[in-house]
């Protein structure tokens, strides 16, 4: 199975001709290409074989919500993916798991597959393997709990430590995997949802993505700095073929 390589571009590039460059230059597929909402047309222009995603998604479809932007459009936008409850929306937007589990099921409901973040800060994990565990797991109980059991069709999650997130300091990979498999089994075992594909994300690297990509129940990658830089990104992307 061909591994999925997601690029979260977060508040970058600045300007649309930048956007289009890297979509163009890292183009590829098995990619998910994560811009800023006002570059998701042009980019979406541009891409031929890797598929568009967004960063965010609100869950009504209309009315009075300043800023927001719905599954609906998002979809008509040509959005396959959208990235739901990063930990950066968690901290800076006081995002909870009752919103994030909203926002699933509204892209859910607009074909959108939802790519659902979790991730423990660094206290948590400083108290070993069982707290990080039973932190994770509830970030997805509580999520799950608002998507409906006729929309449990296919959801990526993916756990990303937050002391991993642009600190350059990776998750090893064996508690990564035994975190994603935990993740991807809560999901299917517990609460029966059909497809799910488990990503790690958190500093990875054109170097240490093949450790990544080569275990067994790691089924890709959320990447943040590393796909801003083109020549990085695509060592990322080939590690996984
Ligand atoms: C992210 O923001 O989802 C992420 C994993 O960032 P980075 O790759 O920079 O650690």
């Amino acid at each position: 199975m061909l591994k999925l390589i997601v690029a979260n571009w977060k508040l970058n590039p600045t300007v649309e001709k930048e956007a289009v460059r890297l979509a163009r230059a890292v183009d590829t597929k098995g990619v998910v290409l994560c811009p800023p909402f006002p570059f998701l047309a042009a980019v979406k222009g541009r891409v031929k074989k890797g598929v568009l995603g967004a960063q965010d998604v609100f869950w009504e479809g209309s009315g009075a919500y300043t800023g927001e932007v719905s599954g609906e459009m998002l979809h008509e936008l040509g959005a396959k993916y959208a990235i739901v409850g990063h930990s950066e929306r968690r901290m800076h937007l006081g995002e909870t798991d009752e919103m994030v589990g909203k926002k699933c099921a509204a892209a859910l409901r607009t074909r959108i597959t939802p790519i659902l973040c979790v991730g423990e800060p660094l206290a948590v994990r400083r108290k070993g393997t069982a707290a990080v565990l039973r932190y994770v797991r509830r970030q997805l109980a509580v999520a799950v709990r608002y998507i409906p059991k006729n929309l449990r069709r296919s959801i990526v999650v993916a756990y990303e430590p937050i002391w991993a997130i642009g600190t350059g300091i990776p998750c090893h990979v064996f508690e990564a995997e035994r975190m994603v498999k935990a993740c991807a089994a809560f999901l299917v075992i517990k609460e029966k949802f059909r497809n799910v594909h488990g990503l790690y994300g958190g500093s990875v690297s054109g170097q240490n993505a093949k450790s990544y990509l080569d275990a067994e129940y790691i089924d890709g990658l959320l990447v943040g700095g590393a796909s801003l830089r083109a020549e990085e990104f695509k060592k990322i992307v080939a590690a996984g073929r």
